[in-house]
């Protein structure tokens, strides 16, 4: 920062490690890559069985190198790669390229507990994570965290919640001041339902989420407000608050995305519309801010913002 406040960007762009490409949160991070490309350089992308996807991102976007996880698409990665990049196969190779010197930041959008092992990688070769797979916490929270710490790797949350939050604890010493934190959540599709009405819905209906477009494994979660509780698990370990200083509160709208509640009393929200581009591009950009594709808030059109408690017996995930 200068004296008067404007931040300085002269140096390299950052060189991230994209897996999970094929993915929303992959597909949306790519986009934030396009509209900065003098802070983001894209120097590999992995993905799994999507290799028609993988192609064009790699047409796309020339990295160094593509990583194929699913040993029965290689043949056909092979084949449709421009040549000139290396495709790397298997988890090892990838978690080599991930630790590689040439690597800035590893974003880990891969879904479910196989993201868990790129991450570990790439903490352990101390590199700064951008971290949409919540799963890695859910299942190593306390692993993970220490050897980031061990490693001074910075955990940057994605998690749109989450992001919210690291936002708000910017100000040094932050942490020490929280009373609560309370994350806000949809309710989902299935928001009003009664446990009865639960036992006639169908997929098709819970793949429906009102207001976020995201992968089928959490919109299936958002639906049944496991999302939220893996949330919870995910706020305990990126912010070391034990269960009794977290908080969940529906907001249909999705635009206020938490809240944290310090100890005078004072509470403070973080706002913007659902879009996933902006907490991928703060994890990218941290810790400064720029203009980016993200939506923003209208504020010619803006009325009211809702707020509930959530049915914990209709959704007794939370409590779980
Ligand atoms: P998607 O299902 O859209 O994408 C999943 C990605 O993981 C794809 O690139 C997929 O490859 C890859 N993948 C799947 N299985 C494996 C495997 N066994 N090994 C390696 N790679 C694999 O998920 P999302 O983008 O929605 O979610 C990604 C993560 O981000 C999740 O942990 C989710 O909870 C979290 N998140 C997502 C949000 C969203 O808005 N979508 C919001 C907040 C968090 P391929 O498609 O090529 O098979
Ligand atoms: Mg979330």
């Amino acid at each position: 920062m200068t004296a008067s406040g404007h931040s300085h960007h002269s140096s390299a762009p950052r060189r991230i490690a994209l897996v999970g490409a094929t993915g929303t949160i992959g597909v949306n991070c790519l986009d934030v890559a396009a509209h900065l490309p003098g802070r983001v350089k894209v120097a590999g992308i992995s993905g799994h069985s999507n290799i028609d996807r993988l192609t064009e991102q790699a047409r796309r976007f020339q990295p160094d190198w593509v990583a194929v996880s699913d040993p029965d698409r290689l043949e056909e990665a092979k084949a449709k790669i421009p040549s000139g990049i290396r495709i790397l196969a298997g988890g090892n190779a990838l978690a080599r390229a991930v630790s590689a010197p040439d690597i800035d930041m590893v974003v880990c959008a891969i879904v479910g507990a196989a993201g868990l092992e790129s991450t570990w990688a790439a903490l352990e070769a101390g590199k700064d994570i951008a971290l949409a797979n919540k799963e890695t916490l859910v299942v190593g929270g306390s692993l993970v965290t220490s050897l980031a710490k061990q490693r001074g790797a910075k955990l940057l949350p994605v998690d749109s919640e989450h992001s919210a939050l690291f936002q708000l604890l910017q100000e040094p010493g932050a942490l020490g001041r929280v009373e609560r934190l309370v994350l806000t959540g949809s309710g989902g599709p299935f928001r009003g339902k009664s446990q009865r009405d639960l036992l006639a819905v169908t997929i098709e209906q819970a793949l429906n989420h009102p207001t976020w477009k995201m992968g089928p494994k959490i919109t299936i979660d958002s639906a049944t407000l496991m999302n939220k509780a893996l949330e919870v698990i995910e706020a305990r370990w990126l912010f070391d608050m034990g269960p009794e200083k977290l908080g969940v509160i529906i907001h249909p709208e999705s635009v206020v995305h938490s809240f944290v509640e310090f100890v005078d009393g004072s509470v403070v929200a973080q706002a913007s519309p659902p879009d996933m581009r902006l907490p991928i591009q703060y994890a990218l950009t941290y810790p400064d801010r720029v203009p980016g594709p993200t939506r923003r808030l209208r504020w010619d059109e803006l009325k009211s913002w809702n707020f509930e408690q959530p049915d914990r017996q209709a959704f007794p995930a939370l409590d779980l």
